[in-house]
């Protein structure tokens, strides 16, 4: 049995909106009548905050969902809340909660994705699921299987971006290749941006969003509070419902493709020169190993190790700057020199062991 879709709409962009956490009744509904006039398919909120810290705000617990319930009663929008055990999926379902969405703390651990799996057992509710916050595909698939195998047909995906330790102007790398491969396994899955918690901040929401609307995404989800810089929690990534709107006006929305033939000739043409340059990519990939290989003979005739770590250091550093200069991102070119230098050492490593092995 297929997957269903969870929105029934197929025009994108899917939107769920909403604040990150419900604090205050009138806060809840504030946000959800700030909203009501946009084309709104699911109004968020947390109830139960999984924080980084404790003392930080974790949520107002089942109260909330009395708001909740409200803004489907007086406003007349769908609701979606996040559920991480047993308890939370009992309440929501009490409280008549359309959509239930497992955050990405859950999704990073089985027995917790399994738990709520077995509370779901024999209801009829669809559920998003949140990329797990390591760059795992396997772990993400592994949570929408559990779901899947509790009898939830109605599932979509929702890419928050993943955890990474270092410089980045994100607050959750997108790694977008990580979804885009999902959504090749799955081409029918809906796939949700969620641009506030791969962003962390408000300048750059609307770019995350149009790539994603680019890469062909669903929908977004996006962070909503009346006032987001008294908000309780994510306070530096909220929007005003008014700016909100404003960033579904700004978006772009390209059609995924065409039959205008002059176009897709074009788009032919210009495809063969990529397929062309990455043929010749790999003859120098291969060339290069080669020359690795040969290395490996000549260190190992004299005796040198395989790593030798200040010309490596040259290298990447000689690369970046390089790459600057040809508009590469030095992000880039430190991943791809990286990976080239690895398999050049594999390869050198082979030689010397393969020559170890026959001496
Ligand atoms: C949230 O959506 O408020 C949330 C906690 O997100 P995530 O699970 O993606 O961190
Ligand atoms: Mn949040």
């Amino acid at each position: 049995m297929p997957i269903r879709p969870v929105f029934e709409r197929t025009e994108r962009p899917i939107v769920i909106a909403g604040p990150c956490s419900a604090e205050t009744e009138e806060q809840v509904l504030e946000t959800a009548r700030g909203l009501a006039g946009q084309k709104i398919d699911l109004f968020r909120a947390g109830i139960w905050k999984p924080r980084t810290r404790p003392n930080s705000f974790e949520g107002v617990g089942t109260v909330g969902l009395g708001w909740l319930k409200k803004v489907k009663e007086e406003v007349g929008l769908k609701v979606t809340t996040e559920v991480a055990n047993t308890q939370h999926v009992f309440e929501a379902l009490k409280y008549g909660i359309d959509v239930l969405w497992l955050g990405a703390r859950t999704t990073v651990n089985p027995f917790s994705v399994q738990e709520v799996a077995d509370a779901l057992k024999g209801v009829d509710i669809p559920v998003l699921v949140k990329n797990p916050i390591n760059p795992d595909l396997k772990l993400w698939l592994g949570a929408i299987e559990r779901i899947y195998k509790a009898g939830i047909e109605r599932i979509a995906v929702v890419h928050r971006g993943f955890s990474y330790y270092g410089e980045t102007s994100y607050r959750n790398v997108p790694r977008w290749q990580i979804p885009i491969e999902l959504k090749r396994q799955f081409p029918d899955i809906q796939i949700i941006c969620d641009n506030s918690h791969i962003c962390g901040r408000r300048d750059t929401l609307l770019a995350v969003a149009q790539k994603a609307m680019d890469l062909n995404f669903d929908g977004v989800m996006t962070e909503v509070h009346p006032r987001p810089d008294e908000a309780w929690s994510d306070a530096e990534q909220q929007l005003t419902p008014d700016q909100f709107a404003e960033l579904l006006g700004q978006l772009v929305l390209r059609q995924p493709t065409t039959d205008d033939e002059a176009f897709l000739e074009n788009l032919e043409h210009l495809r063969h020169q990529i397929d062309d340059i990455d043929d010749e990519l790999m003859n120098l990939l291969c060339m290069r190993m080669q020359l690795a290989e040969r290395i490996g003979a000549y260190k190992k005739r004299n005796n040198i190790s395989i790593l030798q770590p200040e010309r490596w250091g040259e290298i990447l550093e000689k690369a970046i700057v390089k790459g600057k200069v040809k508009g590469l991102s030095e992000e880039f070119v430190a991943v791809m020199l990286k990976a080239i230098h690895e398999e050049s050492i594999n390869h050198q490593a082979r030689v010397m062991n393969e020559e170890v092995i026959g001496e």
